[in-house]
């Protein structure tokens, strides 16, 4: 069987019936999913392995399982390309009349399973990804890739004893004085 694009499920069976499951493993041809640092490229298969299944509410079902696909991205320090598997863990409720936004909804007696799987694939995407964690960057001497945390708080503006560039506009204030 060849990878489809879209995947809608038919669920009646399993909402007419607690206790009920079924499996859904396949494959799916993913559109270009992308983020600021990293995509899954168009054309790229994700490998769904999940399970559908009943709950105690007949109106109810929740998908669990995994879905895997390739990505790519530029790393943020050496800006070599990465490339890699992505792997997302599923845990989704779908309902007919969903309360919150976390819930899908059903439609009619479907999922639309292939809106699932793009969704979670687009959030597991990484935005500032690394080729590795100790990557130095390209010139490690020049521009050490120092982590976040252990960054100067602040490194924006001159030292306050450097003296600031009069600005004409900002004349007037600088003549006026307050007393202390
Ligand atoms: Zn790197």
């Amino acid at each position: 069987m060849s990878p489809g694009r879209d995947l809608r499920l038919g669920v009646g069976d399993l909402l007419s019936r607690s206790g009920t499951r079924r499996e859904v493993i396949r494959e799916l041809t993913m559109p270009e999913l992308e983020v600021s640092g990293s995509s899954v490229p168009a054309g790229a298969t994700a490998r769904l392995d999940l399970v559908v299944e009943s709950t105690a509410d007949p109106s109810t079902l929740a998908v669990t399982g995994t879905v895997v696909a390739p990505w790519q991205g530029t790393c943020r320090r050496c800006i070599e390309p990465i490339e890699g598997d992505l792997e997302v863990e599923l845990h989704e409720i779908v309902a007919r009349d969903p309360l919150d936004e976390e819930v899908w909804a059903l439609d009619g007696e479907e999922i639309d399973l292939g809106s699932m799987v793009r969704e979670a694939l687009l959030l597991a995407l990484p935005l500032a990804p690394l080729c590795s964690d100790d990557c130095r960057g390209p010139a490690p001497e020049q521009f050490p890739a120092v982590p976040a945390e252990d960054a100067p708080a602040s490194v924006a503006g001159p030292p306050d004893d450097e003296p600031r560039l009069a600005d004409p506009r900002w004349a007037a204030l600088d003549e006026l004085r307050f007393d202390d």
